[in-house]
């Protein structure tokens, strides 16, 4: 496994097994090459193709000359007291993204960045503050997994650690939408990582015209970042919503769990002091979820330097909790993990070279007409 070579090389890592088997029908090989292929890659941890014996000599130097299965490594491992860890993997030249691993009692969750920072600019959140620089490619977003697999297993001894994966961390999955079903295919697949579909979660601000294409690509977990239960409100904390408005949005969560056959649709709500946390906000969810299949997840807000919001206090999201419950919505409050090495939700921060032009940032927040 090499880094930083040269783009002409085709990076088969990550690639579903469908590309997969046209690539290798393409050089006159056998389709079954590439489930060879995947079980050499993901069960074994083998990535030179010379030691790949099921492939003959001049298949393997073909491979070797114009092929690599390459992602890059981490520049520092961060581990928190609670026993989250946080890979900081180098991008480019001067760029960082994150990577974040959560054990809990019976699954580790594995929380994956799509891009090097993200357009949609939440001003709640660390990443949106940065900017955005570019899309990840297939391989970038599987080698997070296989980087957080192999230093796992190298301290703990053990391979089947990472349980859950949820496009979580830097990005919108849904704005790099080729790369991100092509990932989510080959975690999912039994020679990939044979990671089930409900244990695969897609988190999405709202790119609505993605979502519904998604329902008819792809059966995984669904969540929603809606941190706010009304268009006025939502505008100013998820710019997206100005393009794609509440209603537009939740029409298209209640379409992907019909057509997915999901039980709930996660909806992520950070709570912020004074600002979306009332009695009449929460009473205002309620509307929009009650008797719908809906789950919401409470985040305390975890603070960053250069931002002006506050976490709401603990009286206030129990009080929020409880109105939701009443209103028979499941709801919980999501525990704060990795805080000491800013690795909590909304904290990614990595490092982003940002290249989004502000006319686009607008144009992106502009409502529809
Ligand atoms: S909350 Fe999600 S969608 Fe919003 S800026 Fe942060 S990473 Fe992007």
């Amino acid at each position: 496994m090499i880094s930083s070579l040269p783009p002409e090389l085709n990076n088969l890592l990550g690639s579903p097994i469908d590309d997969l088997s046209d690539f290798f029908e393409g050089i006159d090989q056998k389709k079954f090459r590439a489930k060879q292929l995947m079980s050499w890659v993901y069960d074994l941890g083998i990535y030179d193709f010379q030691l790949m014996t099921n492939f003959n000599n001049s298949l393997r130097d073909y491979l070797e000359e114009n092929c690599t299965l390459s992602f890059d490594q981490p520049s520092t491992l961060e581990q928190s007291k609670d026993g989250t860890c946080k890979w900081l993997i180098p991008k480019d030249k001067s760029q960082v993204i994150e990577t974040v691993y959560i054990p809990e009692e019976n699954r580790g969750t594995l929380c994956i960045s799509s891009q090097i920072g993200c357009l949609i600019d939440c001003p709640f959140c660390a990443t949106g503050h940065q900017g955005f620089n570019r899309n990840l490619s297939t391989s970038e977003i599987i080698g997070q997994v296989l980087v957080a697999k192999q230093d796992l297993k190298k301290r703990f001894k053990r391979d089947d650690l990472v349980t859950n994966v949820v496009f979580m961390g830097m990005g919108e999955p849904l704005a790099n939408y080729t790369e991100t079903i092509k990932a989510i295919k080959t975690l999912n697949h039994p020679n990939g990582f044979n990671i089930s579909r409900r244990r695969i979660t897609v988190s999405t601000s709202g790119l609505v015209p993605q979502l519904i294409k998604l329902s008819e690509q792809v059966n995984v977990a669904l969540a929603v970042s809606l941190h706010a239960p009304n268009d006025a409100l939502r505008d100013e904390l998820v710019p997206i919503n100005r393009k794609h408005p509440i209603d537009e949005l939740l029409d298209a969560c209640w379409l992907y769990a019909k057509k997915r056959n999901l039980r709930t649709v996660t909806f992520e709500y950070t709570m912020l002091k004074g600002v979306n946390d009332s009695k009449s906000h929460a009473l205002e969810l309620a509307k929009l979820l009650k008797n719908k299949p809906a789950k919401v997840n409470l985040i305390p807000f975890n603070s960053f330097p250069g931002v002006s919001y506050e976490c709401s206090t603990r009286d206030k999201i129990n009080e929020f909790r409880n109105i939701l419950i009443e209103s028979g919505i499941m709801t919980i409050t999501r525990k704060t993990r990795g805080d000491d090495i800013q690795a909590a939700c909304g904290q990614l921060s990595g490092l982003v070279n940002n290249l989004a032009k502000k006319s686009l940032r607008q144009k992106l927040k502009r409502p529809l007409n």
